[in-house]
């Protein structure tokens, strides 16, 4: 940590209740929660904004479950991308190309969807349309903080341009490398699987029905994801999450577009008819890790700032959403009730809240991906009658299918519907 001496460039000490480092897809969803409920906000993000929604900027989408549409329906920020997303109303897992598969329909629980598939980019968008409208938070993009102090009082920091700002609490969400968390000496376990998710559009020409599936090859799980489509074509568009050997992954990523073409379709399969590549393809390497503590005197860390997995079972934002909704609530309860909220009291809630249910689901994605990345034929077998018992026990299959609507557990109240 380091102190800040410099005299304000930016003239007095601006005053918020929060200071969020990391603006993001957790970070500004979080801030929107806080300010409508009219607590003080200052958001500090090293990008600008302006630049969020260029499809060159993050090409990934989410599959976010109803718990999480809940948490962004509460900030606003549904409105804003209702008409972008796309519902997931079956989900098919399959072994490489085992005959013996795990299939969800969302009719088995009732009407609702299990979730929806959201591009990362149309809720960055949505941030840029309300953050602006929202009374109490004040972003400050680009920017970055240069010093932060954090004492009894409370957290001062100075940004880049001279900016002081004080506040009760800082959280960090500035996502895997997060500089609040390296700067309070928070310890990391990581480790990495050697695998890259290589992620991308296509474009088929039959409609995938809005099924998700995953094919669990040697390599790591190809996912295939459905996307809302075109006027032309409806129901026509999904996002691969295709994840390869880290060693081989470079070498997709630079085959030229027929080439790259060839593999991916050897790993879709010809079921949606012939695939177009649109846009670009991006890699993400691959790890695990997650901080030793969540919190620290006056400090918070959110979503990937605190832990980090794999994409196997699409829920890294669904947990960073998780602890937005948890953290947010936290924080209005303990400022009902006149208590500091950088308190240890109020932090210790928090972390205690969110931290078992991040590190069972951080164990279960793990064990996945070593189950499933694999060929080996004991393995092989062992997984797939797993798989099809599942499919024959309505409710061990109901109790997946509520995980995947990420409606168990003790749910903070905007993830069952209810008031901040
Ligand atoms: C291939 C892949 C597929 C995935 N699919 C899914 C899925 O289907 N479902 C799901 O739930 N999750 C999925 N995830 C996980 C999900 O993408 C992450 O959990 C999520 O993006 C984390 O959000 P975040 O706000 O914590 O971090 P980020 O999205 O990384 O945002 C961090 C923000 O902090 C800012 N920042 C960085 N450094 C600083 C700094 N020094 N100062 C100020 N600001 C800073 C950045 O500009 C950014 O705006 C996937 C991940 C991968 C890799």
């Amino acid at each position: 940590m380091t102190s800040p001496k410099k005299k304000s460039a930016q003239g007095k000490v601006q005053r918020f209740d929060v200071l969020v480092v990391g603006g993001g897809l957790a970070g500004g969803t979080f801030s929107l929660a806080l300010a409508g409920q009219g607590l003080k906000v200052a958001t500090i993000d090293l990008e600008n904004p302006a630049a969020w929604t260029d499809p060159g900027f993050d090409g990934r989408a989410s599959a976010i479950a109803l718990s999480s549409q809940r948490v962004l329906d509460a900030v606003g920020i549904w409105d804003v991308i209702e008409k972008e997303v796309a519902p997931i109303k079956e989900i098919r897992v399959a072994d490489g190309h085992s005959p013996l598969f795990l299939h969800y329909d969302h009719t088995q629980l009732g009407t609702e969807p299990f979730g929806y598939m959201v591009e990362n980019r149309s809720i960055r968008k949505a941030l840029n349309v309300l953050v602006p409208k929202t009374k109490n938070l004040r972003y400050f993009a680009p920017a970055r903080v240069a010093e932060l102090e954090r004492d009894d009082d409370g957290v001062r920091a100075v940004l880049d341009d001279g900016t002081q700002i004080e506040a009760s609490l800082v959280v960090g969400c500035e996502g895997r490398g997060s500089p609040t968390r390296e700067g309070a000496g928070i310890k990391l376990t990581k480790w990495s699987y050697e695998q890259t998710a290589i992620v991308c559009t296509v474009e088929h020409d039959r409609p995938h029905n809005f099924c998700a599936q995953e094919h669990f090859l040697a390599s790591g799980p190809f996912a295939i994801l459905p996307l809302p489509g075109t006027d032309a074509k409806p129901g026509c568009r999904s996002s691969i999450v295709w994840t390869e050997r880290s060693d081989l992954a470079p070498v997709m990523m630079r085959l030229s577009d027929d080439d790259f073409l060839e593999e991916l379709s050897l790993r879709f399969g010809d079921f949606m008819g012939d695939l177009k590549i649109i846009g670009k393809r991006f890699a993400y390497p691959l790890t695990l890790q997650f901080a030793q503590s969540y919190t620290a005197p006056r400090l918070a860390l959110l979503a990937d700032a605190a832990h980090g997995m794999h994409p196997i079972a699409g829920q890294g934002l669904n947990m960073g959403l998780r602890d937005v909704a948890v953290l947010a609530e936290v924080l209005i309860d303990a400022k009902a009730a006149g208590q500091d909220l950088g308190s240890d009291a109020v932090l210790a809630r928090y972390e205690k809240w969110r931290r078992f249910d991040n590190t069972l689901m951080l164990a279960v994605t793990d064990a996945l991906t070593h189950l499933f990345s694999n060929d080996i034929k004991p393995v092989k077998l062992a997984r797939d009658l797993g798989m099809a018992a599942i499919n024959q026990v309505p409710p061990v299959k109901k109790f997946f299918m509520q995980h995947a609507m990420g409606t168990v557990g003790e749910l903070p109240r905007m993830m069952r519907g209810e008031n901040l």
